[in-house]
């Protein structure tokens, strides 16, 4: 079973109380943007196997959203960190790219 880590309650929580809310840093599509930007907005999401960012809601805790950075594959977990960041935080990053030296990055090489 999944366990992540609420960043706001200082708590290791199973999945069973959690609400996945799929990818995370997903950006916007602003007004203006042509209909393909605002297609791969709605519909275009990644499904890596390997390191993958994701949203998930503490639903039967503080009821707040949360990124959790993990590999598909084996479930392991790199962090959880606030959903108002814009790219995972450094130590986030770090503890990837330690673990796993084949990734190439956040927002590199893995985009549709
Ligand atoms: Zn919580």
């Amino acid at each position: 079973m999944l366990s992540l880590h609420c960043p706001y309650c200082g708590v290791d929580v199973d999945e069973t109380d959690l609400t996945p809310g799929g990818e995370a840093h997903l950006v916007r599509s602003g007004s203006g943007s042509d209909d393909a930007d605002f297609e791969a907005y709605l519909f275009m999401r990644k499904n890596p196997r390997g390191v993958h960012f994701e949203r998930w809601r503490h639903s039967f805790g503080c009821g707040k959203w949360f990124h959790a950075a993990r590999a598909t594959d084996t479930l392991e977990v790199f962090g959880t960190y606030s959903a108002q960041t814009k790219e995972p935080p450094q130590d986030v990053q770090e503890r990837i790219r330690a673990r796993r030296p084949d990734w190439k990055g956040f927002g590199k090489g893995d985009r549709i």
